[in-house]
C-alpha cells in the first residue's frame, strides 16, 4: 500500500515544484515517519478533504519537530503569514531584483540555482517568484 501512494505522491509533488528533489524527499522522510494522520494541528478539524505536513522554519530540516500538520487551508495561511525561513529572505529582495530574476531565468543554463546564488536567497525562493506565487503585484 505505501508503494503505489508513494509513487503517486513523488509525480504530484514534481508537479508542483518541478525538480525540486529536496523539498519532495524531504516530504516523503517525513510521511514515513510520521504517516498522514487526519488532524489539523491549528483549526483542529479532522474534516478536511486534505492534510498536509508545513515546514515551520521554512528551512527543510531533517528534523521531525520542524513539521506540523496542518488541513490545505491552514497551510496556506501558514504560508502567507509566516515570518520565518524562505519568507523573510525576499524582502531582501527589490522591485528590481524581481524583474532581474525574470529576466536572467533561462532554464538548464541560468537556472534556479545560478539565480539563487547570484542573489543570495534560496532556490525555492527563486522558483516562486518565477511562478508569479509572490510578487504578484509586480509584472
Ligand atoms: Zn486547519
Amino acid at each position: 500500500m505505501p508503494q503505489k501512494s508513494m509513487v503517486r505522491k513523488v509525480v504530484d509533488q514534481e508537479k508542483k515544484y518541478g525538480n525540486n528533489s529536496r523539498y519532495r524527499t524531504l516530504h516523503i522522510w517525513i510521511e514515513t515517519r510520521l504517516g498522514n494522520p487526519r488532524k489539523c494541528s491549528n483549526c483542529r478539524t479532522t474534516k478536511a478533504k486534505k492534510f498536509e505536513w508545513a515546514n515551520i522554519s521554512g528551512k527543510y530540516k531533517k528534523n521531525i519537530k520542524d513539521f506540523k500538520r496542518l488541513c490545505t487551508k491552514c497551510h496556506r495561511k501558514f504560508d502567507d503569514t509566516s515570518p520565518k525561513g524562505e519568507k523573510h529572505h525576499w524582502s531582501k529582495l527589490t522591485k528590481k531584483d524581481i524583474l532581474k530574476i525574470r529576466k536572467y531565468y533561462i532554464p538548464y543554463i541560468f537556472g534556479f540555482k545560478k539565480l539563487a546564488k547570484k542573489f543570495g536567497v534560496s532556490p525555492t525562493c527563486i522558483v516562486a517568484i518565477l511562478k508569479r506565487k509572490n510578487w504578484k503585484h509586480i509584472k
